[in-house]
């Protein structure tokens, strides 16, 4: 009996390893010396604005890149934008109206911030781990073409705001892929507890715990 049980409990593990495996992405090495990576919007309108929106906030700016290799075309890089820009919608929402993606430049290369790895799957290979949704490795990301929104705010996450995985937990948060993705839905970033999100965002994006008003900017999209 004991033995059954314990092999019973071995299978699990074996699952639950398994789960961890193919749902998962990996954040992998974080590098904490990188680059500035967003600018501070236009305030009041005397700026150097970007888009046409009029609120203010903090954009992220975004070169996103496809392998020569691939043979992109254009069609496949205005795909792309039109995932960047719901992302900005819901990292917008998710960040109380004071977070967004400003600009976006998609384009044949080998190095970015969002290298594109693959022309219309949702998926990509992990180099060690197989199929995943995305990935990070340090400050890049790591996403198909196709990629999920929650997807890519997700490893927007891990690369721009250096949150990490809440593997093994239960709370509601983009950055909780537990679950093939159940505590992802309301893309927000969780508050107090374990990981606070939310409080790691306020607090290096310098924003207002409370949140803003406003309407989300518009991303500037620029397709090379
Ligand atoms: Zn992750
Ligand atoms: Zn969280």
């Amino acid at each position: 009996m004991g033995t059954r049980l314990f092999s019973a409990f071995a299978v699990l593990l074996i699952i639950f390893a398994l789960a961890l495996a193919t749902e998962g992405c990996s954040s992998g090495k974080s590098s904490r010396d990188k680059a500035p990576f967003y600018s501070t919007g236009t305030g009041t309108g005397t700026g150097t604005g970007t888009g046409t929106g009029t609120g203010s906030g903090v954009g992220i700016e975004l070169v996103c890149v496809y392998d020569p290799a691939l043979g992109a075309q254009t069609s496949h890089k205005e795909h792309f934008a039109g995932i960047v820009e719901e992302s900005s919608g819901n990292i917008w929402t998710g960040t109380k109206n004071q977070i967004y993606i400003s600009k976006a430049t998609i384009k044949d290369g080998t190095s970015g911030d969002v290298i594109i790895c693959n022309l219309d799957a949702y998926k990509v290979d992990h180099p060690t781990l197989g199929s995943v949704y995305g990935y990070c490795i340090g400050s890049t990301m790591y996403v198909g073409g196709d990629c999920l929104t929650l997807t890519f705010q997700h490893e927007l996450g891990h690369a721009k705001m250096d949150l990490p995985d809440h593997y093994g937990y239960t709370m509601i948060c983009i950055m909780n892929a537990e679950g093939g993705g159940i505590y992802m839905g309301d893309r927000n970033y969780c508050e107090g507890g374990t990981f606070d999100c939310w409080g790691a965002v306020v607090a290096k994006f310098g924003i207002s715990a409370s949140g803003a008003t406003g309407a989300c900017p518009a991303t500037e999209v620029i397709i090379q």
